[in-house]
This record gives C-alpha cells, sequence and structure tokens, in this order.
C-alpha cells in the first residue's frame, strides 16, 4: 500500500471518529493544545489609532511650514485631549492619537526652537505614522479557526484580544504498550537474548509533546492471553498504540487478539523502513500497532501516526512542511518502497547517516530530519530530493 492510500485511509478513519469533548483552559495552560471553536474578536485592534513612531501628532491642514507650539503631551496608557487647533501634540509610540490630528512626524524630523515650538523640516503626508483603528483586526472577525494548533504566536494573538481562557478539545488519551519478550526498561540489568526498552521511550515523550494523555501500559509479553487480557484494560482511552509483533511472525499476538475480538487490517506499507503497520478496534476502541524496529517505529509514528492523531483532535493541516533540497549523495538503486532516510542538511545538501538500517536510532539521533527517496528514483548528487524536517513532526 502507497504511503499516500494508507495515510488517506487512516484520515478518514480519524474523521469518522473525532474527539469533540472540549475544555476552558487559562491561556498559560493552553500551549500545544487544539482550539475546539473558532476565535472571533471581541475587539478592534488596536482599539483606536495611535502613534506607531515618538515624535508630534498633528493635523496637516494647521502646518503652513511655520513652527508649531506643542499643546499636550501624551504617553503610552493616557487618554489625550483633542488637538487644539493649530499646535502639535508631543506624542510616544503606542500613544493614542488626539482627536482631530492626521499626521505624526518623527522627532528626528524634527526641531524643538528655543521658544519651545516644534519646527519640522520634511515635508508630510496625511495618515503618516498611525496605526489605525482596526487595522490589526476588526470587532467579529475570525482570527484561528477551530483547529488551529495553540502555540506561543497563537496564544500571544489570543491575548492581544484580552482572551484569559480559550475552549481547547480535551487532551487524548492513549495507551501506550511495547510488545516483545525481550525487552527490558532502562535502569534494570539485562538478561541474556535482553535489550532495554527505547521505542516507550520515544512514543511517550513524542505523544506528550502532542498534547496527549499517556497511559504507559508497559512491556507486554509475546503471549496471547496476556495480550487479550491487557487489551481488554484499556476501556476508557482513544487510542492503543503498540509497538513490535506486527511482522507476520509467529509472535504476532496483536493480530490474533484483535480478529477475536473486533477487526484487524493489516496493511503492507511500502515504506522503508517500517513496512508493515496494524489497524484495528479492540472492543471499540481503535488500535493502532507500529513496528518495532526504532526507525520503522519513528517514521511511522512521524508520517502516519501523528498525522491520524492530530486529525482526530480536528486539526485540518497534519501534513508536515518539506523542502526540495539538493542531495548530497547519491541512489543507485531504486527501490520499491519508498524510502525515509534519517539525514540532515549540511551545506545545503541533504546528506544522509552512513547505516540506515531499521534498527538503528542513533541514525535519527544524529540526523535533522528524512531525506524522502520515492519508489523506484534512483538519484545522482545535486538532484533535488525532500527533506522533512524533524522539528516539523515532533511537536
Ligand atoms: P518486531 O516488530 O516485534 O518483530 O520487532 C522488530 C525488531 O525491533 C526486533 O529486533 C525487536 O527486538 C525490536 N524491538 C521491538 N520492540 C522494541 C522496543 N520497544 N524497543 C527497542 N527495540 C524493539
Ligand atoms: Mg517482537
Amino acid at each position: 500500500m502507497p504511503v499516500e492510500e494508507a495515510l488517506a485511509r487512516l484520515l478518514a478513519l480519524a474523521e469518522a471518529s473525532p474527539i469533540l469533548e472540549q475544555e476552558f483552559v487559562k491561556l498559560a495552560d493552553a500551549d500545544g493544545r487544539v482550539l475546539a471553536g473558532a476565535l472571533t474578536s471581541t475587539l478592534d485592534l488596536p482599539p483606536w489609532p495611535n502613534s506607531a513612531m515618538d515624535g508630534y501628532a498633528l493635523r496637516l491642514a494647521d502646518w503652513t511650514g511655520e513652527p508649531l507650539v506643542v499643546s499636550q503631551r501624551i504617553f503610552a496608557g493616557q487618554a489625550p485631549e483633542p488637538l487644539q487647533p493649530g499646535t502639535c501634540a508631543r506624542i510616544f509610540t503606542g500613544a493614542p492619537l488626539p482627536a482631530g490630528a492626521d499626521c505624526v512626524e518623527m522627532q528626528e524630523n524634527a526641531e524643538v526652537m528655543s521658544d519651545q515650538r516644534v519646527r519640522f523640516c520634511e515635508t508630510m503626508r496625511v495618515g503618516q505614522n498611525i496605526r489605525p483603528q482596526g487595522q490589526e483586526t476588526r470587532i467579529g472577525e475570525q482570527v484561528l479557526a477551530a483547529g488551529t494548533r495553540l502555540g506561543p504566536i497563537e496564544l500571544g494573538l489570543a491575548a492581544s484580544l484580552g482572551c484569559g481562557q480559550l475552549a481547547v478539545v480535551r487532551r487524548p488519551r492513549i495507551a501506550v504498550l511495547s510488545t516483545g519478550d525481550e525487552l527490558v526498561e532502562p535502569g534494570l540489568t539485562l538478561g541474556p537474548g535482553q535489550i532495554y526498552n527505547s521505542n516507550r521511550r520515544v512514543l511517550c515523550s513524542w505523544l506528550l509533546r502532542l498534547g496527549c494523555e499517556v497511559v504507559d501500559a508497559g512491556i507486554l509479553p509475546d503471549d496471547l492471553p496476556r495480550t487479550r487480557q491487557r487489551l481488554g484494560e484499556f476501556k476508557d482511552v482513544d487510542l492503543i498504540l503498540s509497538t513490535g509483533g506486527v511482522s507476520v511472525g509467529e509472535a504476532d499476538f496483536l493480530g490474533i487478539a484483535l480478529r477475536e475480538e473486533g477487526e484487524l487490517a493489516l496493511w503492507k506499507l511500502a515504506i522503508k523502513p517500517g513496512k508493515p503497520l496494524t489497524f484495528g478496534h479492540y472492543r471499540g476502541v481503535p488500535v493502532i500497532g507500529l513496528p518495532g524496529n526504532p526507525a520503522s517505529t519513528l517514521v511511522t509514528f512521524a508520517l502516519l501516526t501523528r498525522p491520524y492523531l492530530l486529525r482526530r483532535l480536528g486539526v485540518a493541516a497534519v501534513a508536515p512542511m518539506q523542502i526540495a533540497v539538493p542531495a548530497g549523495f547519491s541512489w543507485t538503486k531504486p527501490g520499491n518502497r519508498r524510502e525515509y532516510l534519517r539525514g540532515r542538511i549540511e551545506q545545503g545538501r541533504a546528506v544522509i547517516y552512513p547505516n540506515q538500517s531499521s534498527g538503528v536510532l542513533r541514525s535519527a539521533a544524529w540526523a535533522e530530519g528524512l531525506v524522502e527517496v520515492l519508489e523506484g528514483r534512483t538519484l545522482a548528487e545535486g538532484e533535488s530530493v525532500n527533506f522533512i524536517p524533524f522539528s516539523e513532526l515532533l511537536g
């Protein structure tokens, strides 16, 4: 199954089971959350015309070329008097423009005379250095759409409109399961044939960054009764996310359990690393089973699970930004799967980690993103490839 098709299917499944419950949270707690309804401005922004410069406010028609008397001083935060005809007002950046003024001249172009009148040295025009009322936003205008992911910029915008709290989609609850008899948690001693569980750490940390509530379900042994029992424990989660045991190998207990008590689709993805992916339901709870090799887990989470989760929260823009860069390597053997090589940009060219084995997580630690090589494609150095920065995927 081509990557696009798997993604389209997952997004359709996500849209069929959206998470709709909302909660109100303070702005300080809203970072990383998804806006539940459109944010509409209850203010004009700025609420009144104000000065963009430190200088002098005047009515241009009052200026004959002669110096003007300064009739008031207006600082930010003050409410000015109307401008006395035939005078100017000293004004500072962000201060409201006095009624009657239609022009601000910056102080660098003005000269204070010995009698304290001000001479203007340059020609001026109506409206200059004035930030008009509502230039950023008008009352009633939608400034953020429902489904917007909130970060520092969106929260700053909400703050500028005076919102103390926002309605956000509740956090999805995700159960993370690591399957494999060989797995041991870091901090413990390895026995013969055992390896440390790294996927759990990757997924739990990543999910937290995506605003999820993680139900850390630990290690699941390769054993059918235990698999059945453990799956049945997660009744109030939005997704069970497991790694390992989804290859067509003998230890596919997740698949067996899903077939018995729910439904299962096993997709052979045309993606490398990461061929097998399970999607199913266990007693109504969606289940995604990712391949266990650490680089496969990473790539299938980044490109398929992350957009699925975001779409369940109502996020429209789930595709990571890709940039086209010249390849700093050549690719001579065309593959029948789309490859996502762990690479980074050096001197404007995409270079790849020498060991691209799906078991090697270190490749991704060295890398700064994924270099996409399409099915059937060969590359000469300098030809264009797509690069997806990890920064686009990790949050
Ligand atoms: P599997 O998908 O269960 O066949 O596993 C494929 C490979 O990934 C095997 O070498 C596993 O030992 C390894 N693997 C599976 N799960 C994990 C995990 N949670 N952490 C690190 N390696 C794993
Ligand atoms: Mg396994």
